[in-house]
């Protein structure tokens, strides 16, 4: 079941050539334990992978890569409004969506088109369109990697944030979570008033909204400004949008009056790091095989053969003139290896 030398080319959306050292790939819960129990992983480095849709690999991985595949999806409780059902973190997360549009179970259309797992969702507590994973999401259940025992997270265990959870910081690396529990609502109640979904809608033309109107209005703006990773390597948004005290906005307001930035509470303004990119001049900028997007700044891309570590060198690039032009720090979204 322990496979040794694994290209892991396919197994991450930048499509960068890397291999792990030993790979292997768990169908249920059972075969986790046999994983994790093995000498090779306990004498070894492990990295739990689903999608690959949220990593870079700047080198080879010396250690072992236990990929994520627990499928099924399960009714646990339904009422006239709602109901409840549980995941396996396997599956993947647009067919999850897809799911839940044919059943009439609604909330996490917004999220459409979004890849990777259902077992990574939480992680970053996954968000676009105005809708986060932590809308709808009501319990995990996690492999701990030591003990191989079941743990049970509910919404305020796993401590979201924005893009963060507490498995991307004080449990980082413990857990392989391997069931997630959403609760979705029958009741037509949809948040269109982000970004363009309104004028999507209105040019398909839709009178009666329905969570797959929203849907397919939120596939139909990501693939216009997206890059698909199937024919352009990339990690969607490479850097976080930063959060900075109202003060430190007011100042860069001043410099530069048409920055982009909505308000993230009290006192704190959340800064388009899009923007910031763009206006520094990076929006477009190709390395030979690599660079930033030319739609969309945010998002790094591998156009064929690009080494990782040249992605992630780019991006130091980035974070230093941002900070040098806008007196900001940028975080990386994506993880790195
Ligand atoms: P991976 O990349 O395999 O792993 C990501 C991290 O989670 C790694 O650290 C890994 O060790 C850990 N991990 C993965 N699975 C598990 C598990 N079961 N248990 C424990 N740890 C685990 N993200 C958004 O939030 N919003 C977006 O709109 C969005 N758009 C994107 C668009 C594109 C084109 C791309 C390529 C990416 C986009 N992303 C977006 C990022 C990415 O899709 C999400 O972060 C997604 O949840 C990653 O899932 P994955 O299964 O591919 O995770
Ligand atoms: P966009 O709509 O052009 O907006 C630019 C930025 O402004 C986004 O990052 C978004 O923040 C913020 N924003 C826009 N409208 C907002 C509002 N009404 N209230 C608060 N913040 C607002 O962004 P885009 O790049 O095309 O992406 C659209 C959505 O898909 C966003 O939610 C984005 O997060 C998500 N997305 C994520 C990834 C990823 O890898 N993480 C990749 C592609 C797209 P937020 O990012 O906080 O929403």
């Amino acid at each position: 079941m322990i496979k040794k030398n694994v290209s892991l080319q396919t197994f991450n959306t930048f499509g960068v050539k890397v291999a792990a050292k030993l790979f292997a790939q768990a169908e249920n819960e059972d075969q986790v334990r046999n994983v994790i129990q093995s000498d090779e992983f306990r004498k070894h480095d492990n990295l739990i992978l689903g999608g690959g849709s949220n990593v870079l690999f700047t080198k080879d991985f010396d250690g072992i890569v236990l990929r994520n595949h627990i499928q099924g999806v399960e009714v646990i409780e339904e009422t006239p409004s709602s109901v409840v059902v549980r995941v396996g973190g396997g599956v993947v997360w647009h067919e999850f969506v897809l799911y839940c549009i044919e059943h009439g179970w609604n909330g996490v259309e917004n999220l459409s088109l979004i890849p990777g797992s259902v077992g990574a969702s939480p992680m970053q507590n996954i968000g676009a369109y105005g809708v986060e994973v932590e809308t709808v999401f009501h319990e995990l259940e996690a492999i701990h990697l030591q003990t191989g025992e079941i743990h049970y997270f509910n919404g305020s265990d796993c401590n979201f944030g924005y893009r963060d959870s507490i498995f991307k910081n004080k449990l980082k690396g413990e857990y392989l979570i391997s069931r997630v529990t959403f609760q979705l609502s029958k009741d037509n109640h949809f948040n269109i008033s982000y970004g363009a979904i309104e004028q999507e809608l209105e040019q398909m033309g839709v009178k009666s909204l329905s969570a797959r109107a929203v849907s397919n209005a939120v596939i139909a703006i990501r693939q216009s400004k997206l890059p698909d990773p199937k024919e352009i390597g990339n990690s969607g948004s490479f850097f976080k949008n930063p959060i900075v005290d109202q003060a430190i906005y007011n100042k860069i307001k001043g410099q530069f009056p048409e920055v982009v930035a909505y308000s993230a509470g009290e006192g704190k303004m959340k800064l388009a790091a899009g923007w910031l990119i763009d206006q520094a001049g990076w929006k477009g900028v190709t390395r030979g095989n690599y660079g930033v997007h030319k739609k969309q700044a945010l998002v790094l891309v591998n156009y064929g053969g690009a080494k990782g570590k040249e992605i992630y060198n780019l991006s130091e690039e980035i974070l230093n003139s941002i900070h040098e032009k806008f007196g900001v720090s940028l975080e990386r979204e994506v993880n790195i290896y």
